[in-house]
């Protein structure tokens, strides 16, 4: 009998067993999670441009972003798409509706120490599976790092009404560049709550500068921002490895999945659409294929460009700033979001390269192609 085993019921966990649930398939699926990483605590922001399965999750819905770049700020339209935020218990919530009524879904607590060929062993114990879906342990040989996004996020409080309840800000790039390049990012909730973050790509080796991050985030909010004061109600903080290479995902019958899978992209760090993609391809191909493995490829040029804009701002952090202006030059975002989502065509992706400057770019992609 055919079983699943999905290691981890964090984003790209759940995502799976949801799109498994429903496209009606009938084999026995288990979750398996430590609670190391509670969903509750979670919260992704993404842009998308069409209906998907989970889109009941989502919170709040934005139809413009703000950004300021090269000495400018502009609210733009965002054409076809909507950001959207899904925080991690809807999300769960939505999740149960697919998987509830169906007996053969069991989610399970515990700590996966191993994947194997024929299974996983949790808490010290072999649990058989056909195929294992891995979002925690990975691939035993990982693509170099190319970058890391470090960030930092205060979840705020402010005394005057400092945040527009409608825009995100999505890069502000009026704050110090902390060991790389680094921009501030903007989530409100009200007119005096907003999630308020300070980000930099830096070099995998680059040491993090705590004291400087908090800095810089005060200082936007007094000065940038003009909260008058304020709260910090919760601080987040990441530090994710940005890998432009593909990961090899398929080991025998296991397949990486989520962030493990190499799912984080490598050039903004969003994650959350790109898995909720994979995921229905991952059940689709189970579905017509009775195995996971058929799952399209986007064109190789996308990881081309992602490796070389990190090459290029990890060198010459100034670079980042004139890369988003360049990108986000037109009054919707939208060409610059389809880019980001891997849907362009050649020429759409020349005449946004427009106005970056070509013999840096042209430099570290030769230097990339013959060093790989
Ligand atoms: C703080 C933060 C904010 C982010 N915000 C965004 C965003 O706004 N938008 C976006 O697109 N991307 C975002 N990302 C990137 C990415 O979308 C997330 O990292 C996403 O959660 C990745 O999904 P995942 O399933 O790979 O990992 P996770 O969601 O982290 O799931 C892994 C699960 O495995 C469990 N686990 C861990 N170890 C074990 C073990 N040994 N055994 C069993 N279970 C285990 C954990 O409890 C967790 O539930 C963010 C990342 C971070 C870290």
């Amino acid at each position: 009998m055919t079983r699943i085993v999905i290691v981890g019921g964090g984003l790209s966990g759940l995502s799976l067993a949801a799109q498994l649930a429903a496209t009606d398939h009938r084999h026995p699926v288990v979750v398996v999670d430590d609670g190391s990483r509670p969903i509750e605590a979670m919260t992704w922001a993404s842009w998308s441009d069409r209906p998907g399965l989970l889109d009941a999750a989502a919170s709040r819905w934005f139809d413009r972003i703000r950004v300021h770049v090269n000495g400018r700020t502009k609210v733009l339209r965002l054409g076809g798409y909507r950001y959207r935020v899904v925080n991690g218990d809807d999300l769960a919530a939505v999740v149960r509706r697919y998987t509830g009524p169906l007996r053969h879904f069991t989610f399970q607590h515990g700590h996966v120490d191993r994947v194997e060929d024929d299974g996983v062993i949790v808490d010290g114990r072999h649990m058989r599976a056909t195929w294992v879906f891995d979002s925690v342990i990975g691939s035993p040989e990982e693509p170099p790092v190319d970058a890391r996004l470090v960030f930092r996020g205060w979840h705020v409080r402010s005394e005057r009404p400092a945040f527009d309840a409608e825009i995100p800000t999505l890069f502000d790039f009026r704050t110090p560049q902390v060991h790389g390049a680094s921009f501030v990012y903007v989530l409100p909730k009200d007119e005096h709550h907003a999630l308020v973050e300070h980000t930099s790509f830096t070099a995998p080796d680059a040491p993090e500068d705590v004291t400087a991050q908090r800095e810089a985030l005060a200082g936007y909010l007094t000065e940038v921002a003009g909260t008058g004061g304020h709260e910090i109600e919760r601080e987040e903080h990441a530090v994710l490895p940005l890998r432009s290479r593909q990961a090899d995902r398929r080991h025998g019958n296991v397949l990486t999945i989520g962030a493990e899978g190499g799912l984080l992209k490598a050039s903004t760090g969003f994650a959350y659409q790109r898995i909720q993609r994979d995921s229905a391809a991952i059940a689709r191909s189970l579905y017509d294929h009775g195995h996971p493995f058929g799952l399209p490829e986007p064109p190789a040029r996308f990881r081309l460009f992602d490796g070389v804009l990190l090459d290029v701002i990890t060198r010459e952090p100034a670079q980042l700033e004139r890369a988003f202006g360049a990108l986000f030059r037109y009054h919707t975002a939208e060409p610059a979001l389809r880019f980001l989502d891997e849907a362009t065509s050649a020429p759409q992706e020349w005449r946004l390269f427009a106005g970056m400057p070509a013999a840096t770019y042209l430099a570290a992609a030769r230097h990339r192609v013959l060093s790989s």
